[in-house]
């Protein structure tokens, strides 16, 4: 399903609301959306002040609304994803390159980024930012595709700086690209299918391995299209509502940013990567898609991330019966472990086992299944009850994180975790207070 009809499907579910007063898409659109953030519908700004194309921003900031993309319910996100996973590593259907495609119904003569609905976000944004746009680069030595997303700040009609953090794949690319001197062509696609945004965050795929392979596999193996592109050797997303295409250019840096980031702190200007753009291509009635930094992004890696981590974890821990990549540690930089130890110290081990499971985690913390993993207050109250730091906690000190973590300067930080799980035994003493269960039907309340 394209982008536009599934976003028609959205509307058709009233998961979908529309700004219809102008907004100035410098820092007035992003004010507006972060009013929404997290509710039951995603917003459509139907007229944004000196640009043509409406834009959406909310997609993935609800999980509900994220599940109807996929007509699933949003507890049934993970594994969805995860069942797709699985397809893809057993029969995986690659993408087919196909001709006339709609992204190229408009060719734009004039390469222009300003005149794209691409708004300018926090109050101390560097500039306007393309933030969800998938970018699709080979790898220069194989030839095998990748897909990623990545923060993308507009500096000109035809550039762009923008960040490609460490350990990424497209990095990794580009590194090999740059010793030979050459620079890495890339399209940057906006407006895809929410089977290709998937595809381009779920971690859990190789190198080797062209992901949108697994955009398949979440459209229901059904063969992702793609388009020869004009200007650059790489294809975009034939059903893409606009295309760029480009390259990154070697040996040359110019200054990103701020931005203001998933971790609700500001990401510092540096001297980044750059990216020239060759060609603009577009649907005609062209709707862009743009997302607020926040709650999108902690669904998007917990949604993504959840199935493969419990699935390891089950493997790994007898007890394990649930995982969570909390909002309130991010989405990735903390999750909550629901398990039933059989015997003392299994707690201890699902915290080790996370940590191998998910490198971007500082943080676990284990529960019982007593305890509701979706609600933080529930967690940190088990932890104050049933967490003893003088035998409940594992640290580990100076172990490679997450860069974007700000307690995690260059990628180094300490993990930790909290074994708040009852110690078999003790039961008695964390047995739940209960109260006699009425029928409010029977009682006159007003
Ligand atoms: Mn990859």
């Amino acid at each position: 399903m394209d982008f536009r009809t599934m976003i028609q499907s959205l509307e058709e579910k009233g998961m979908i609301a529309h700004v219809r007063t102008e907004v100035d898409p410098v820092h007035e659109l992003a004010g507006v959306a972060k009013r929404f953030e997290g509710g039951k519908k995603a917003l459509i700004f139907d007229k944004v002040k000196g640009k043509e194309f409406p834009v959406v921003c909310g997609l993935w900031w609800n999980r509900d609304v994220l599940g109807a993309q996929f007509g699933v319910s949003g507890r049934e996100v993970p594994a969805y994803i995860g069942n797709a996973l699985e397809r893809f590593h057993s029969a995986p259907v690659p993408p087919v390159i196909v001709g006339a495609p709609p992204c190229q119904e408009i060719v734009e003569g004039d390469i222009d980024l300003t005149r794209l609905t691409i708004p300018t976000l926090a109050l101390e944004d560097g500039g306007a930012y393309l933030d969800d746009s998938v970018v699709i680069a080979k790898d220069p030595d194989t030839g095998v595709r990748n897909t990623s997303i990545h923060r993308i700040m507009v500096t000109g009609k035809n550039r762009c700086t923008m960040l490609m953090d460490l350990g990424r794949h497209l990095r990794d690319y580009y590194e090999r690209a740059e010793k030979k001197g050459q620079p890495l062509e890339i399209t940057i696609n906006n407006g895809v299918p929410a089977s290709v945004y998937t595809c381009a965050i779920t971690a859990g795929t190789a190198i080797d391995e062209d992901e949108l392979g697994l955009a398949a596999a979440l459209q229901g193996d059904k063969a992702i299209a793609l388009s020869r592109s004009r200007t650059v050797g790489v294809e975009g997303i034939a059903s893409a509502e606009v295309v760029l295409e480009g390259r990154i250019l070697p040996r040359v840096r110019e200054p990103e940013g701020p931005f203001g980031e998933v971790t609700g702190y500001y990401a510092q200007r540096d001297d980044r990567w750059v990216v020239e753009i060759t060609a603009i291509t577009r649907r005609r009635d062209t709707m862009m898609q743009t997302l607020l930094p926040g709650k999108e992004v902690w669904n998007s890696i917990g949604a993504c991330s959840e199935a493969g981590l419990l699935k390891t974890l089950s493997k790994q821990v007898p007890g394990v019966k649930n995982v969570y990549l909390a909002h309130a540690n991010c989405g990735f930089y903390g999750c909550v472990v629901q398990c039933d130890p059989p015997r003392a110290g299994f707690g201890k081990n699902a915290i080790l086992a996370a940590f191998g499971a998910f490198p971007p985690l500082n943080m676990v913390t284990v529960v019982n299944s007593d305890v509701d993993i979706f609600d933080a207050e529930d967690v940190m109250r088990a932890v104050t009850l049933r967490f003893d730091p003088t035998k409940d906690l594992v640290v580990v000190p100076a172990a490679a994180c997450h860069e974007l973590n700000p307690v995690c300067p260059g990628g180094l930080g300490a993990k930790y975790g909290f074994d708040a799980t009852i110690p078999p035994g003790e039961e008695e003493r964390y047995r739940r207070v209960a109260f006699r269960e009425v029928d409010l039907a029977k009682y006159v309340i007003e």
